[in-house]
């Protein structure tokens, strides 16, 4: 079908067509354009956010949490075109390279944020996140959301637990790796080892339609096919 073969198109250039198949703290965060095409922003959004997502992935995957996801969103101002106020955790735009921090909404977006602080410097976001992230990880009750952990104890609890917390105590997988280094080793390595072979017209015509039929790759399916001849 055409969407089958769109979507091997897209697949092709690596293009991520399932939503499951999306990192989750990715597909559902949000940016405002913020820099440098409007002109209110105060500092970075749509073009800082997906770095700051992987930082937090990472700093997640470090405390243990590899599997929680929540919602995130920026923006460069407090316009907040991005609806940062409704996310579990919202980042708006309050000095150059620094955001107020937004902790508490539901993950449905039901229930509001509240400002946790005002200028958190981009460059201290692992500093600031660990100890909030521990301890969340330590007194959440089962299932608990992000958002809705923050919302309970409070930002009083979340403060004193800051406070007292010692960097790098909490953490139980010190050699997480960022996910953008794990893909670009992988991607350079099955480049290093692709090789080209030449086919007849009418087996390429073939192999196409069975690839779009099964909505794989081209590559994909041939190296499949050769792989089972071969064994
Ligand atoms: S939130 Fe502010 S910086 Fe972002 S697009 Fe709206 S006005 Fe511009």
């Amino acid at each position: 079908t055409h969407q089958q073969a769109l979507n091997q198109i897209l697949e092709q250039h690596g293009i991520q067509v399932t939503p499951e198949g999306i990192e989750p703290l990715v597909r559902y965060s949000m940016a405002c354009p913020a820099l440098p095409t409007c002109g209110l922003a105060v500092t970075e959004s749509e073009r800082a956010l997906p770095g700051m997502v992987e930082r937090i992935r990472l700093l997640l995957d470090k405390l243990g949490l590899e599997k929680e996801y929540f919602v995130i969103r920026m923006t460069g101002c407090p316009n907040g075109c991005a609806r940062p106020y409704m996310a579990e955790l919202g980042f708006v735009g309050s000095a150059p390279k620094a955001y107020q921090v937004w902790l508490g909404a539901s993950p449905d977006q039901t229930r509001l944020s509240r400002a946790y602080v005002q200028k958190m410097p981009e460059s201290e976001l692992e500093s600031f996140f660990e100890p909030i992230f521990v301890q969340f990880r330590e007194e959440r009750k089962p299932e608990e959301s992000f958002g809705d952990f923050c919302d309970r104890i409070g930002f009083d609890a979340l403060r004193e637990f800051s406070a007292n917390y010692e960097l790098g105590s909490g953490v139980v997988n010190p050699d997480a790796k960022l996910a953008s280094k794990k893909s670009s080793a992988k991607k350079s390595s099955t480049a290093k080892n692709r090789r080209r072979i030449s086919i007849p017209e009418e087996v390429h015509a073939r192999l196409k339609e069975a690839a779009a039929n099964q909505g794989k790759s081209m590559t994909e399916l041939a190296a499949e096919a050769l792989e089972a001849y071969l064994s």
